[in-house]
């Protein structure tokens, strides 16, 4: 099967789940992204202190509705979106009036359902149609909601890939939202897809990716793994990445650090791109990139948070989403942690005049463009090679393609001709 339609047959298994930042709803998505990658289940107690924070109550649901005359108008069966995430236990009769303050309708669009949470203020609530709730009058309603708000954990999963060094690049994605596909579907699915990717080749660098709860899981994650922070060397929060919208990256705190110049080198190379400067808003990269971490992590998403109308609503489904945009997105990833490989630095041990490279056997021995273009790499990343020029700047200032830049200079290292700089 394609790649893109094997992301797309993933979202669609894990669509009718409803998760939120804790519950059983998450440790199933993660388990059914575990028949896949080698991704561990990481528990962390109910009020557990992480940084300013504190580890909620997990919370889980079996049912929930807002009936009358026995007839469920507003059913949690029909979508998980009808609930507000983290809504407290209630089984009560009220009329509209006491009813109405607890339901929300969305903004702009009668036929779609918002998404909202209340994970820190305890309540509780329901989502419907506009056109719904304005057909909804005189009567006593039955209000159920059969949740659970009790100490637990909060889960989250993590992949390590290991590389030929400790120097670690992280990947994270967000997946504390119920049945929405291109928020955090996408990027689960486009990490899931990674790590099969990541896993199957030989790679410099170490890899971690993080499946976790938004906000709260970065912050727990940052809490809890201290002696893994030293090692991080710049990373990638994926999110958005089903939608139409041109591929996007939002640079980190730094915005010239190592992870922005390999993003902003691969997607110019894409005619749509479009690269944004850092703001402290946003997905997890807010918790990365604070000050007391600054962890150098960049954001690549399609669209931003909030810019597509469909966002946080029951529009945002899996019709939203396309195969195509989910494997032109793990395509710019891989070719960005490339990217990132490719930023190193050389240093010429023979830099007085050309070394000769037939008497190493480095000239091509056949003809043609390639041929040319294979020894005017190794001369472009010779002549580069001061020790200040990386092979991505080799690539950029040369025109030639990363491949054939990197290609040339591990034979070129292998013919002892290069030396990597300090
Ligand atoms: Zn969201």
């Amino acid at each position: 099967m394609a790649t893109g339609a094997r992301m797309h047959e993933l979202m669609a298994e894990l669509f009718p789940i409803c998760r939120s930042i804790t519950g059983d709803g998450v440790r199933q998505t993660l388990r059914i992204v575990g028949e896949r990658v080698p991704l561990e289940l990481r528990e962390v107690p109910s009020g557990t202190e992480v940084l300013d924070w504190t580890v909620p109550d997990e919370w889980n649901i079996d049912d929930a509705y807002v009936a009358l005359d026995g007839t469920r108008l507003i059913d949690f069966r029909d979508s998980n979106l009808h609930v507000v995430s983290y809504s407290e236990p209630v089984h009560a009769r009220m009329p509209l009036d006491e009813l109405r303050p607890h339901l929300h309708a969305h903004a702009e669009r009668s036929d779609w359902i918002p998404y909202r949470t209340s994970y820190y203020t305890r309540t509780w609530g329901f989502c419907l149609a506009r056109e719904t709730l304005d057909r909804l009058d005189g009567g006593e309603y039955e209000v159920h909601v059969d949740s659970r708000l009790e100490p637990g954990s909060l889960t989250y999963g993590e992949v390590v890939i290991p590389g030929e060094r400790d120097e670690e690049f992280l990947v994270t994605t967000h997946v504390c939202h119920p049945s929405l596909a291109n928020d955090n579907l996408s990027g689960i699915a486009v990490l899931a897809e990674l790590a099969s990717a990541l896993a199957g080749r030989r790679n410099r660098h170490t890899f971690r990716l993080l499946f976790i709860p938004g906000t709260i899981g970065s912050l727990t994650w940052l809490a809890t793994r201290e002696d893994v922070l030293p090692r991080i060397v710049g990373g990638l929060v994926i999110a958005c990445v089903g939608d139409a919208a041109p591929l996007t990256y939002k640079r980190s705190r730094r915005n010239e650090a190592r992870i922005d110049r390999a993003a902003e080198y691969v997607l110019a190379a894409r005619e749509d791109a479009r690269v944004t400067d850092f703001v402290p808003w946003g997905w997890d990269e807010r918790q990365f990139n604070s000050p007391g971490f600054d962890l150098q992590v960049g954001c690549l998403s399609r669209s931003r948070e909030g810019e597509f109308p469909e966002y946080h609503s029951s529009a945002d489904n899996l019709d939203l989403v396309r195969p195509e945009q989910l494997e032109g997105a793990l395509d710019a990833v891989l070719e960005i942690l490339d990217a990132f490989d490719a930023d190193r630095r050389y240093v010429n041990l023979s830099p007085r005049g050309e070394p000769q490279l037939g008497r190493r056997g480095l000239y091509p021995q056949t003809g043609g463009a390639l041929a040319q273009d294979e020894q005017l790499a190794m001369l472009w990343v010779l002549n580069q090679s001061d020790g200040e020029h990386s092979l991505l700047d080799v690539a950029a200032r040369s025109g030639l393609s990363l491949d054939l830049v990197r290609t040339a200079a591990d034979r070129l290292h292998d013919a002892q001709l290069l030396g990597e700089a300090p």
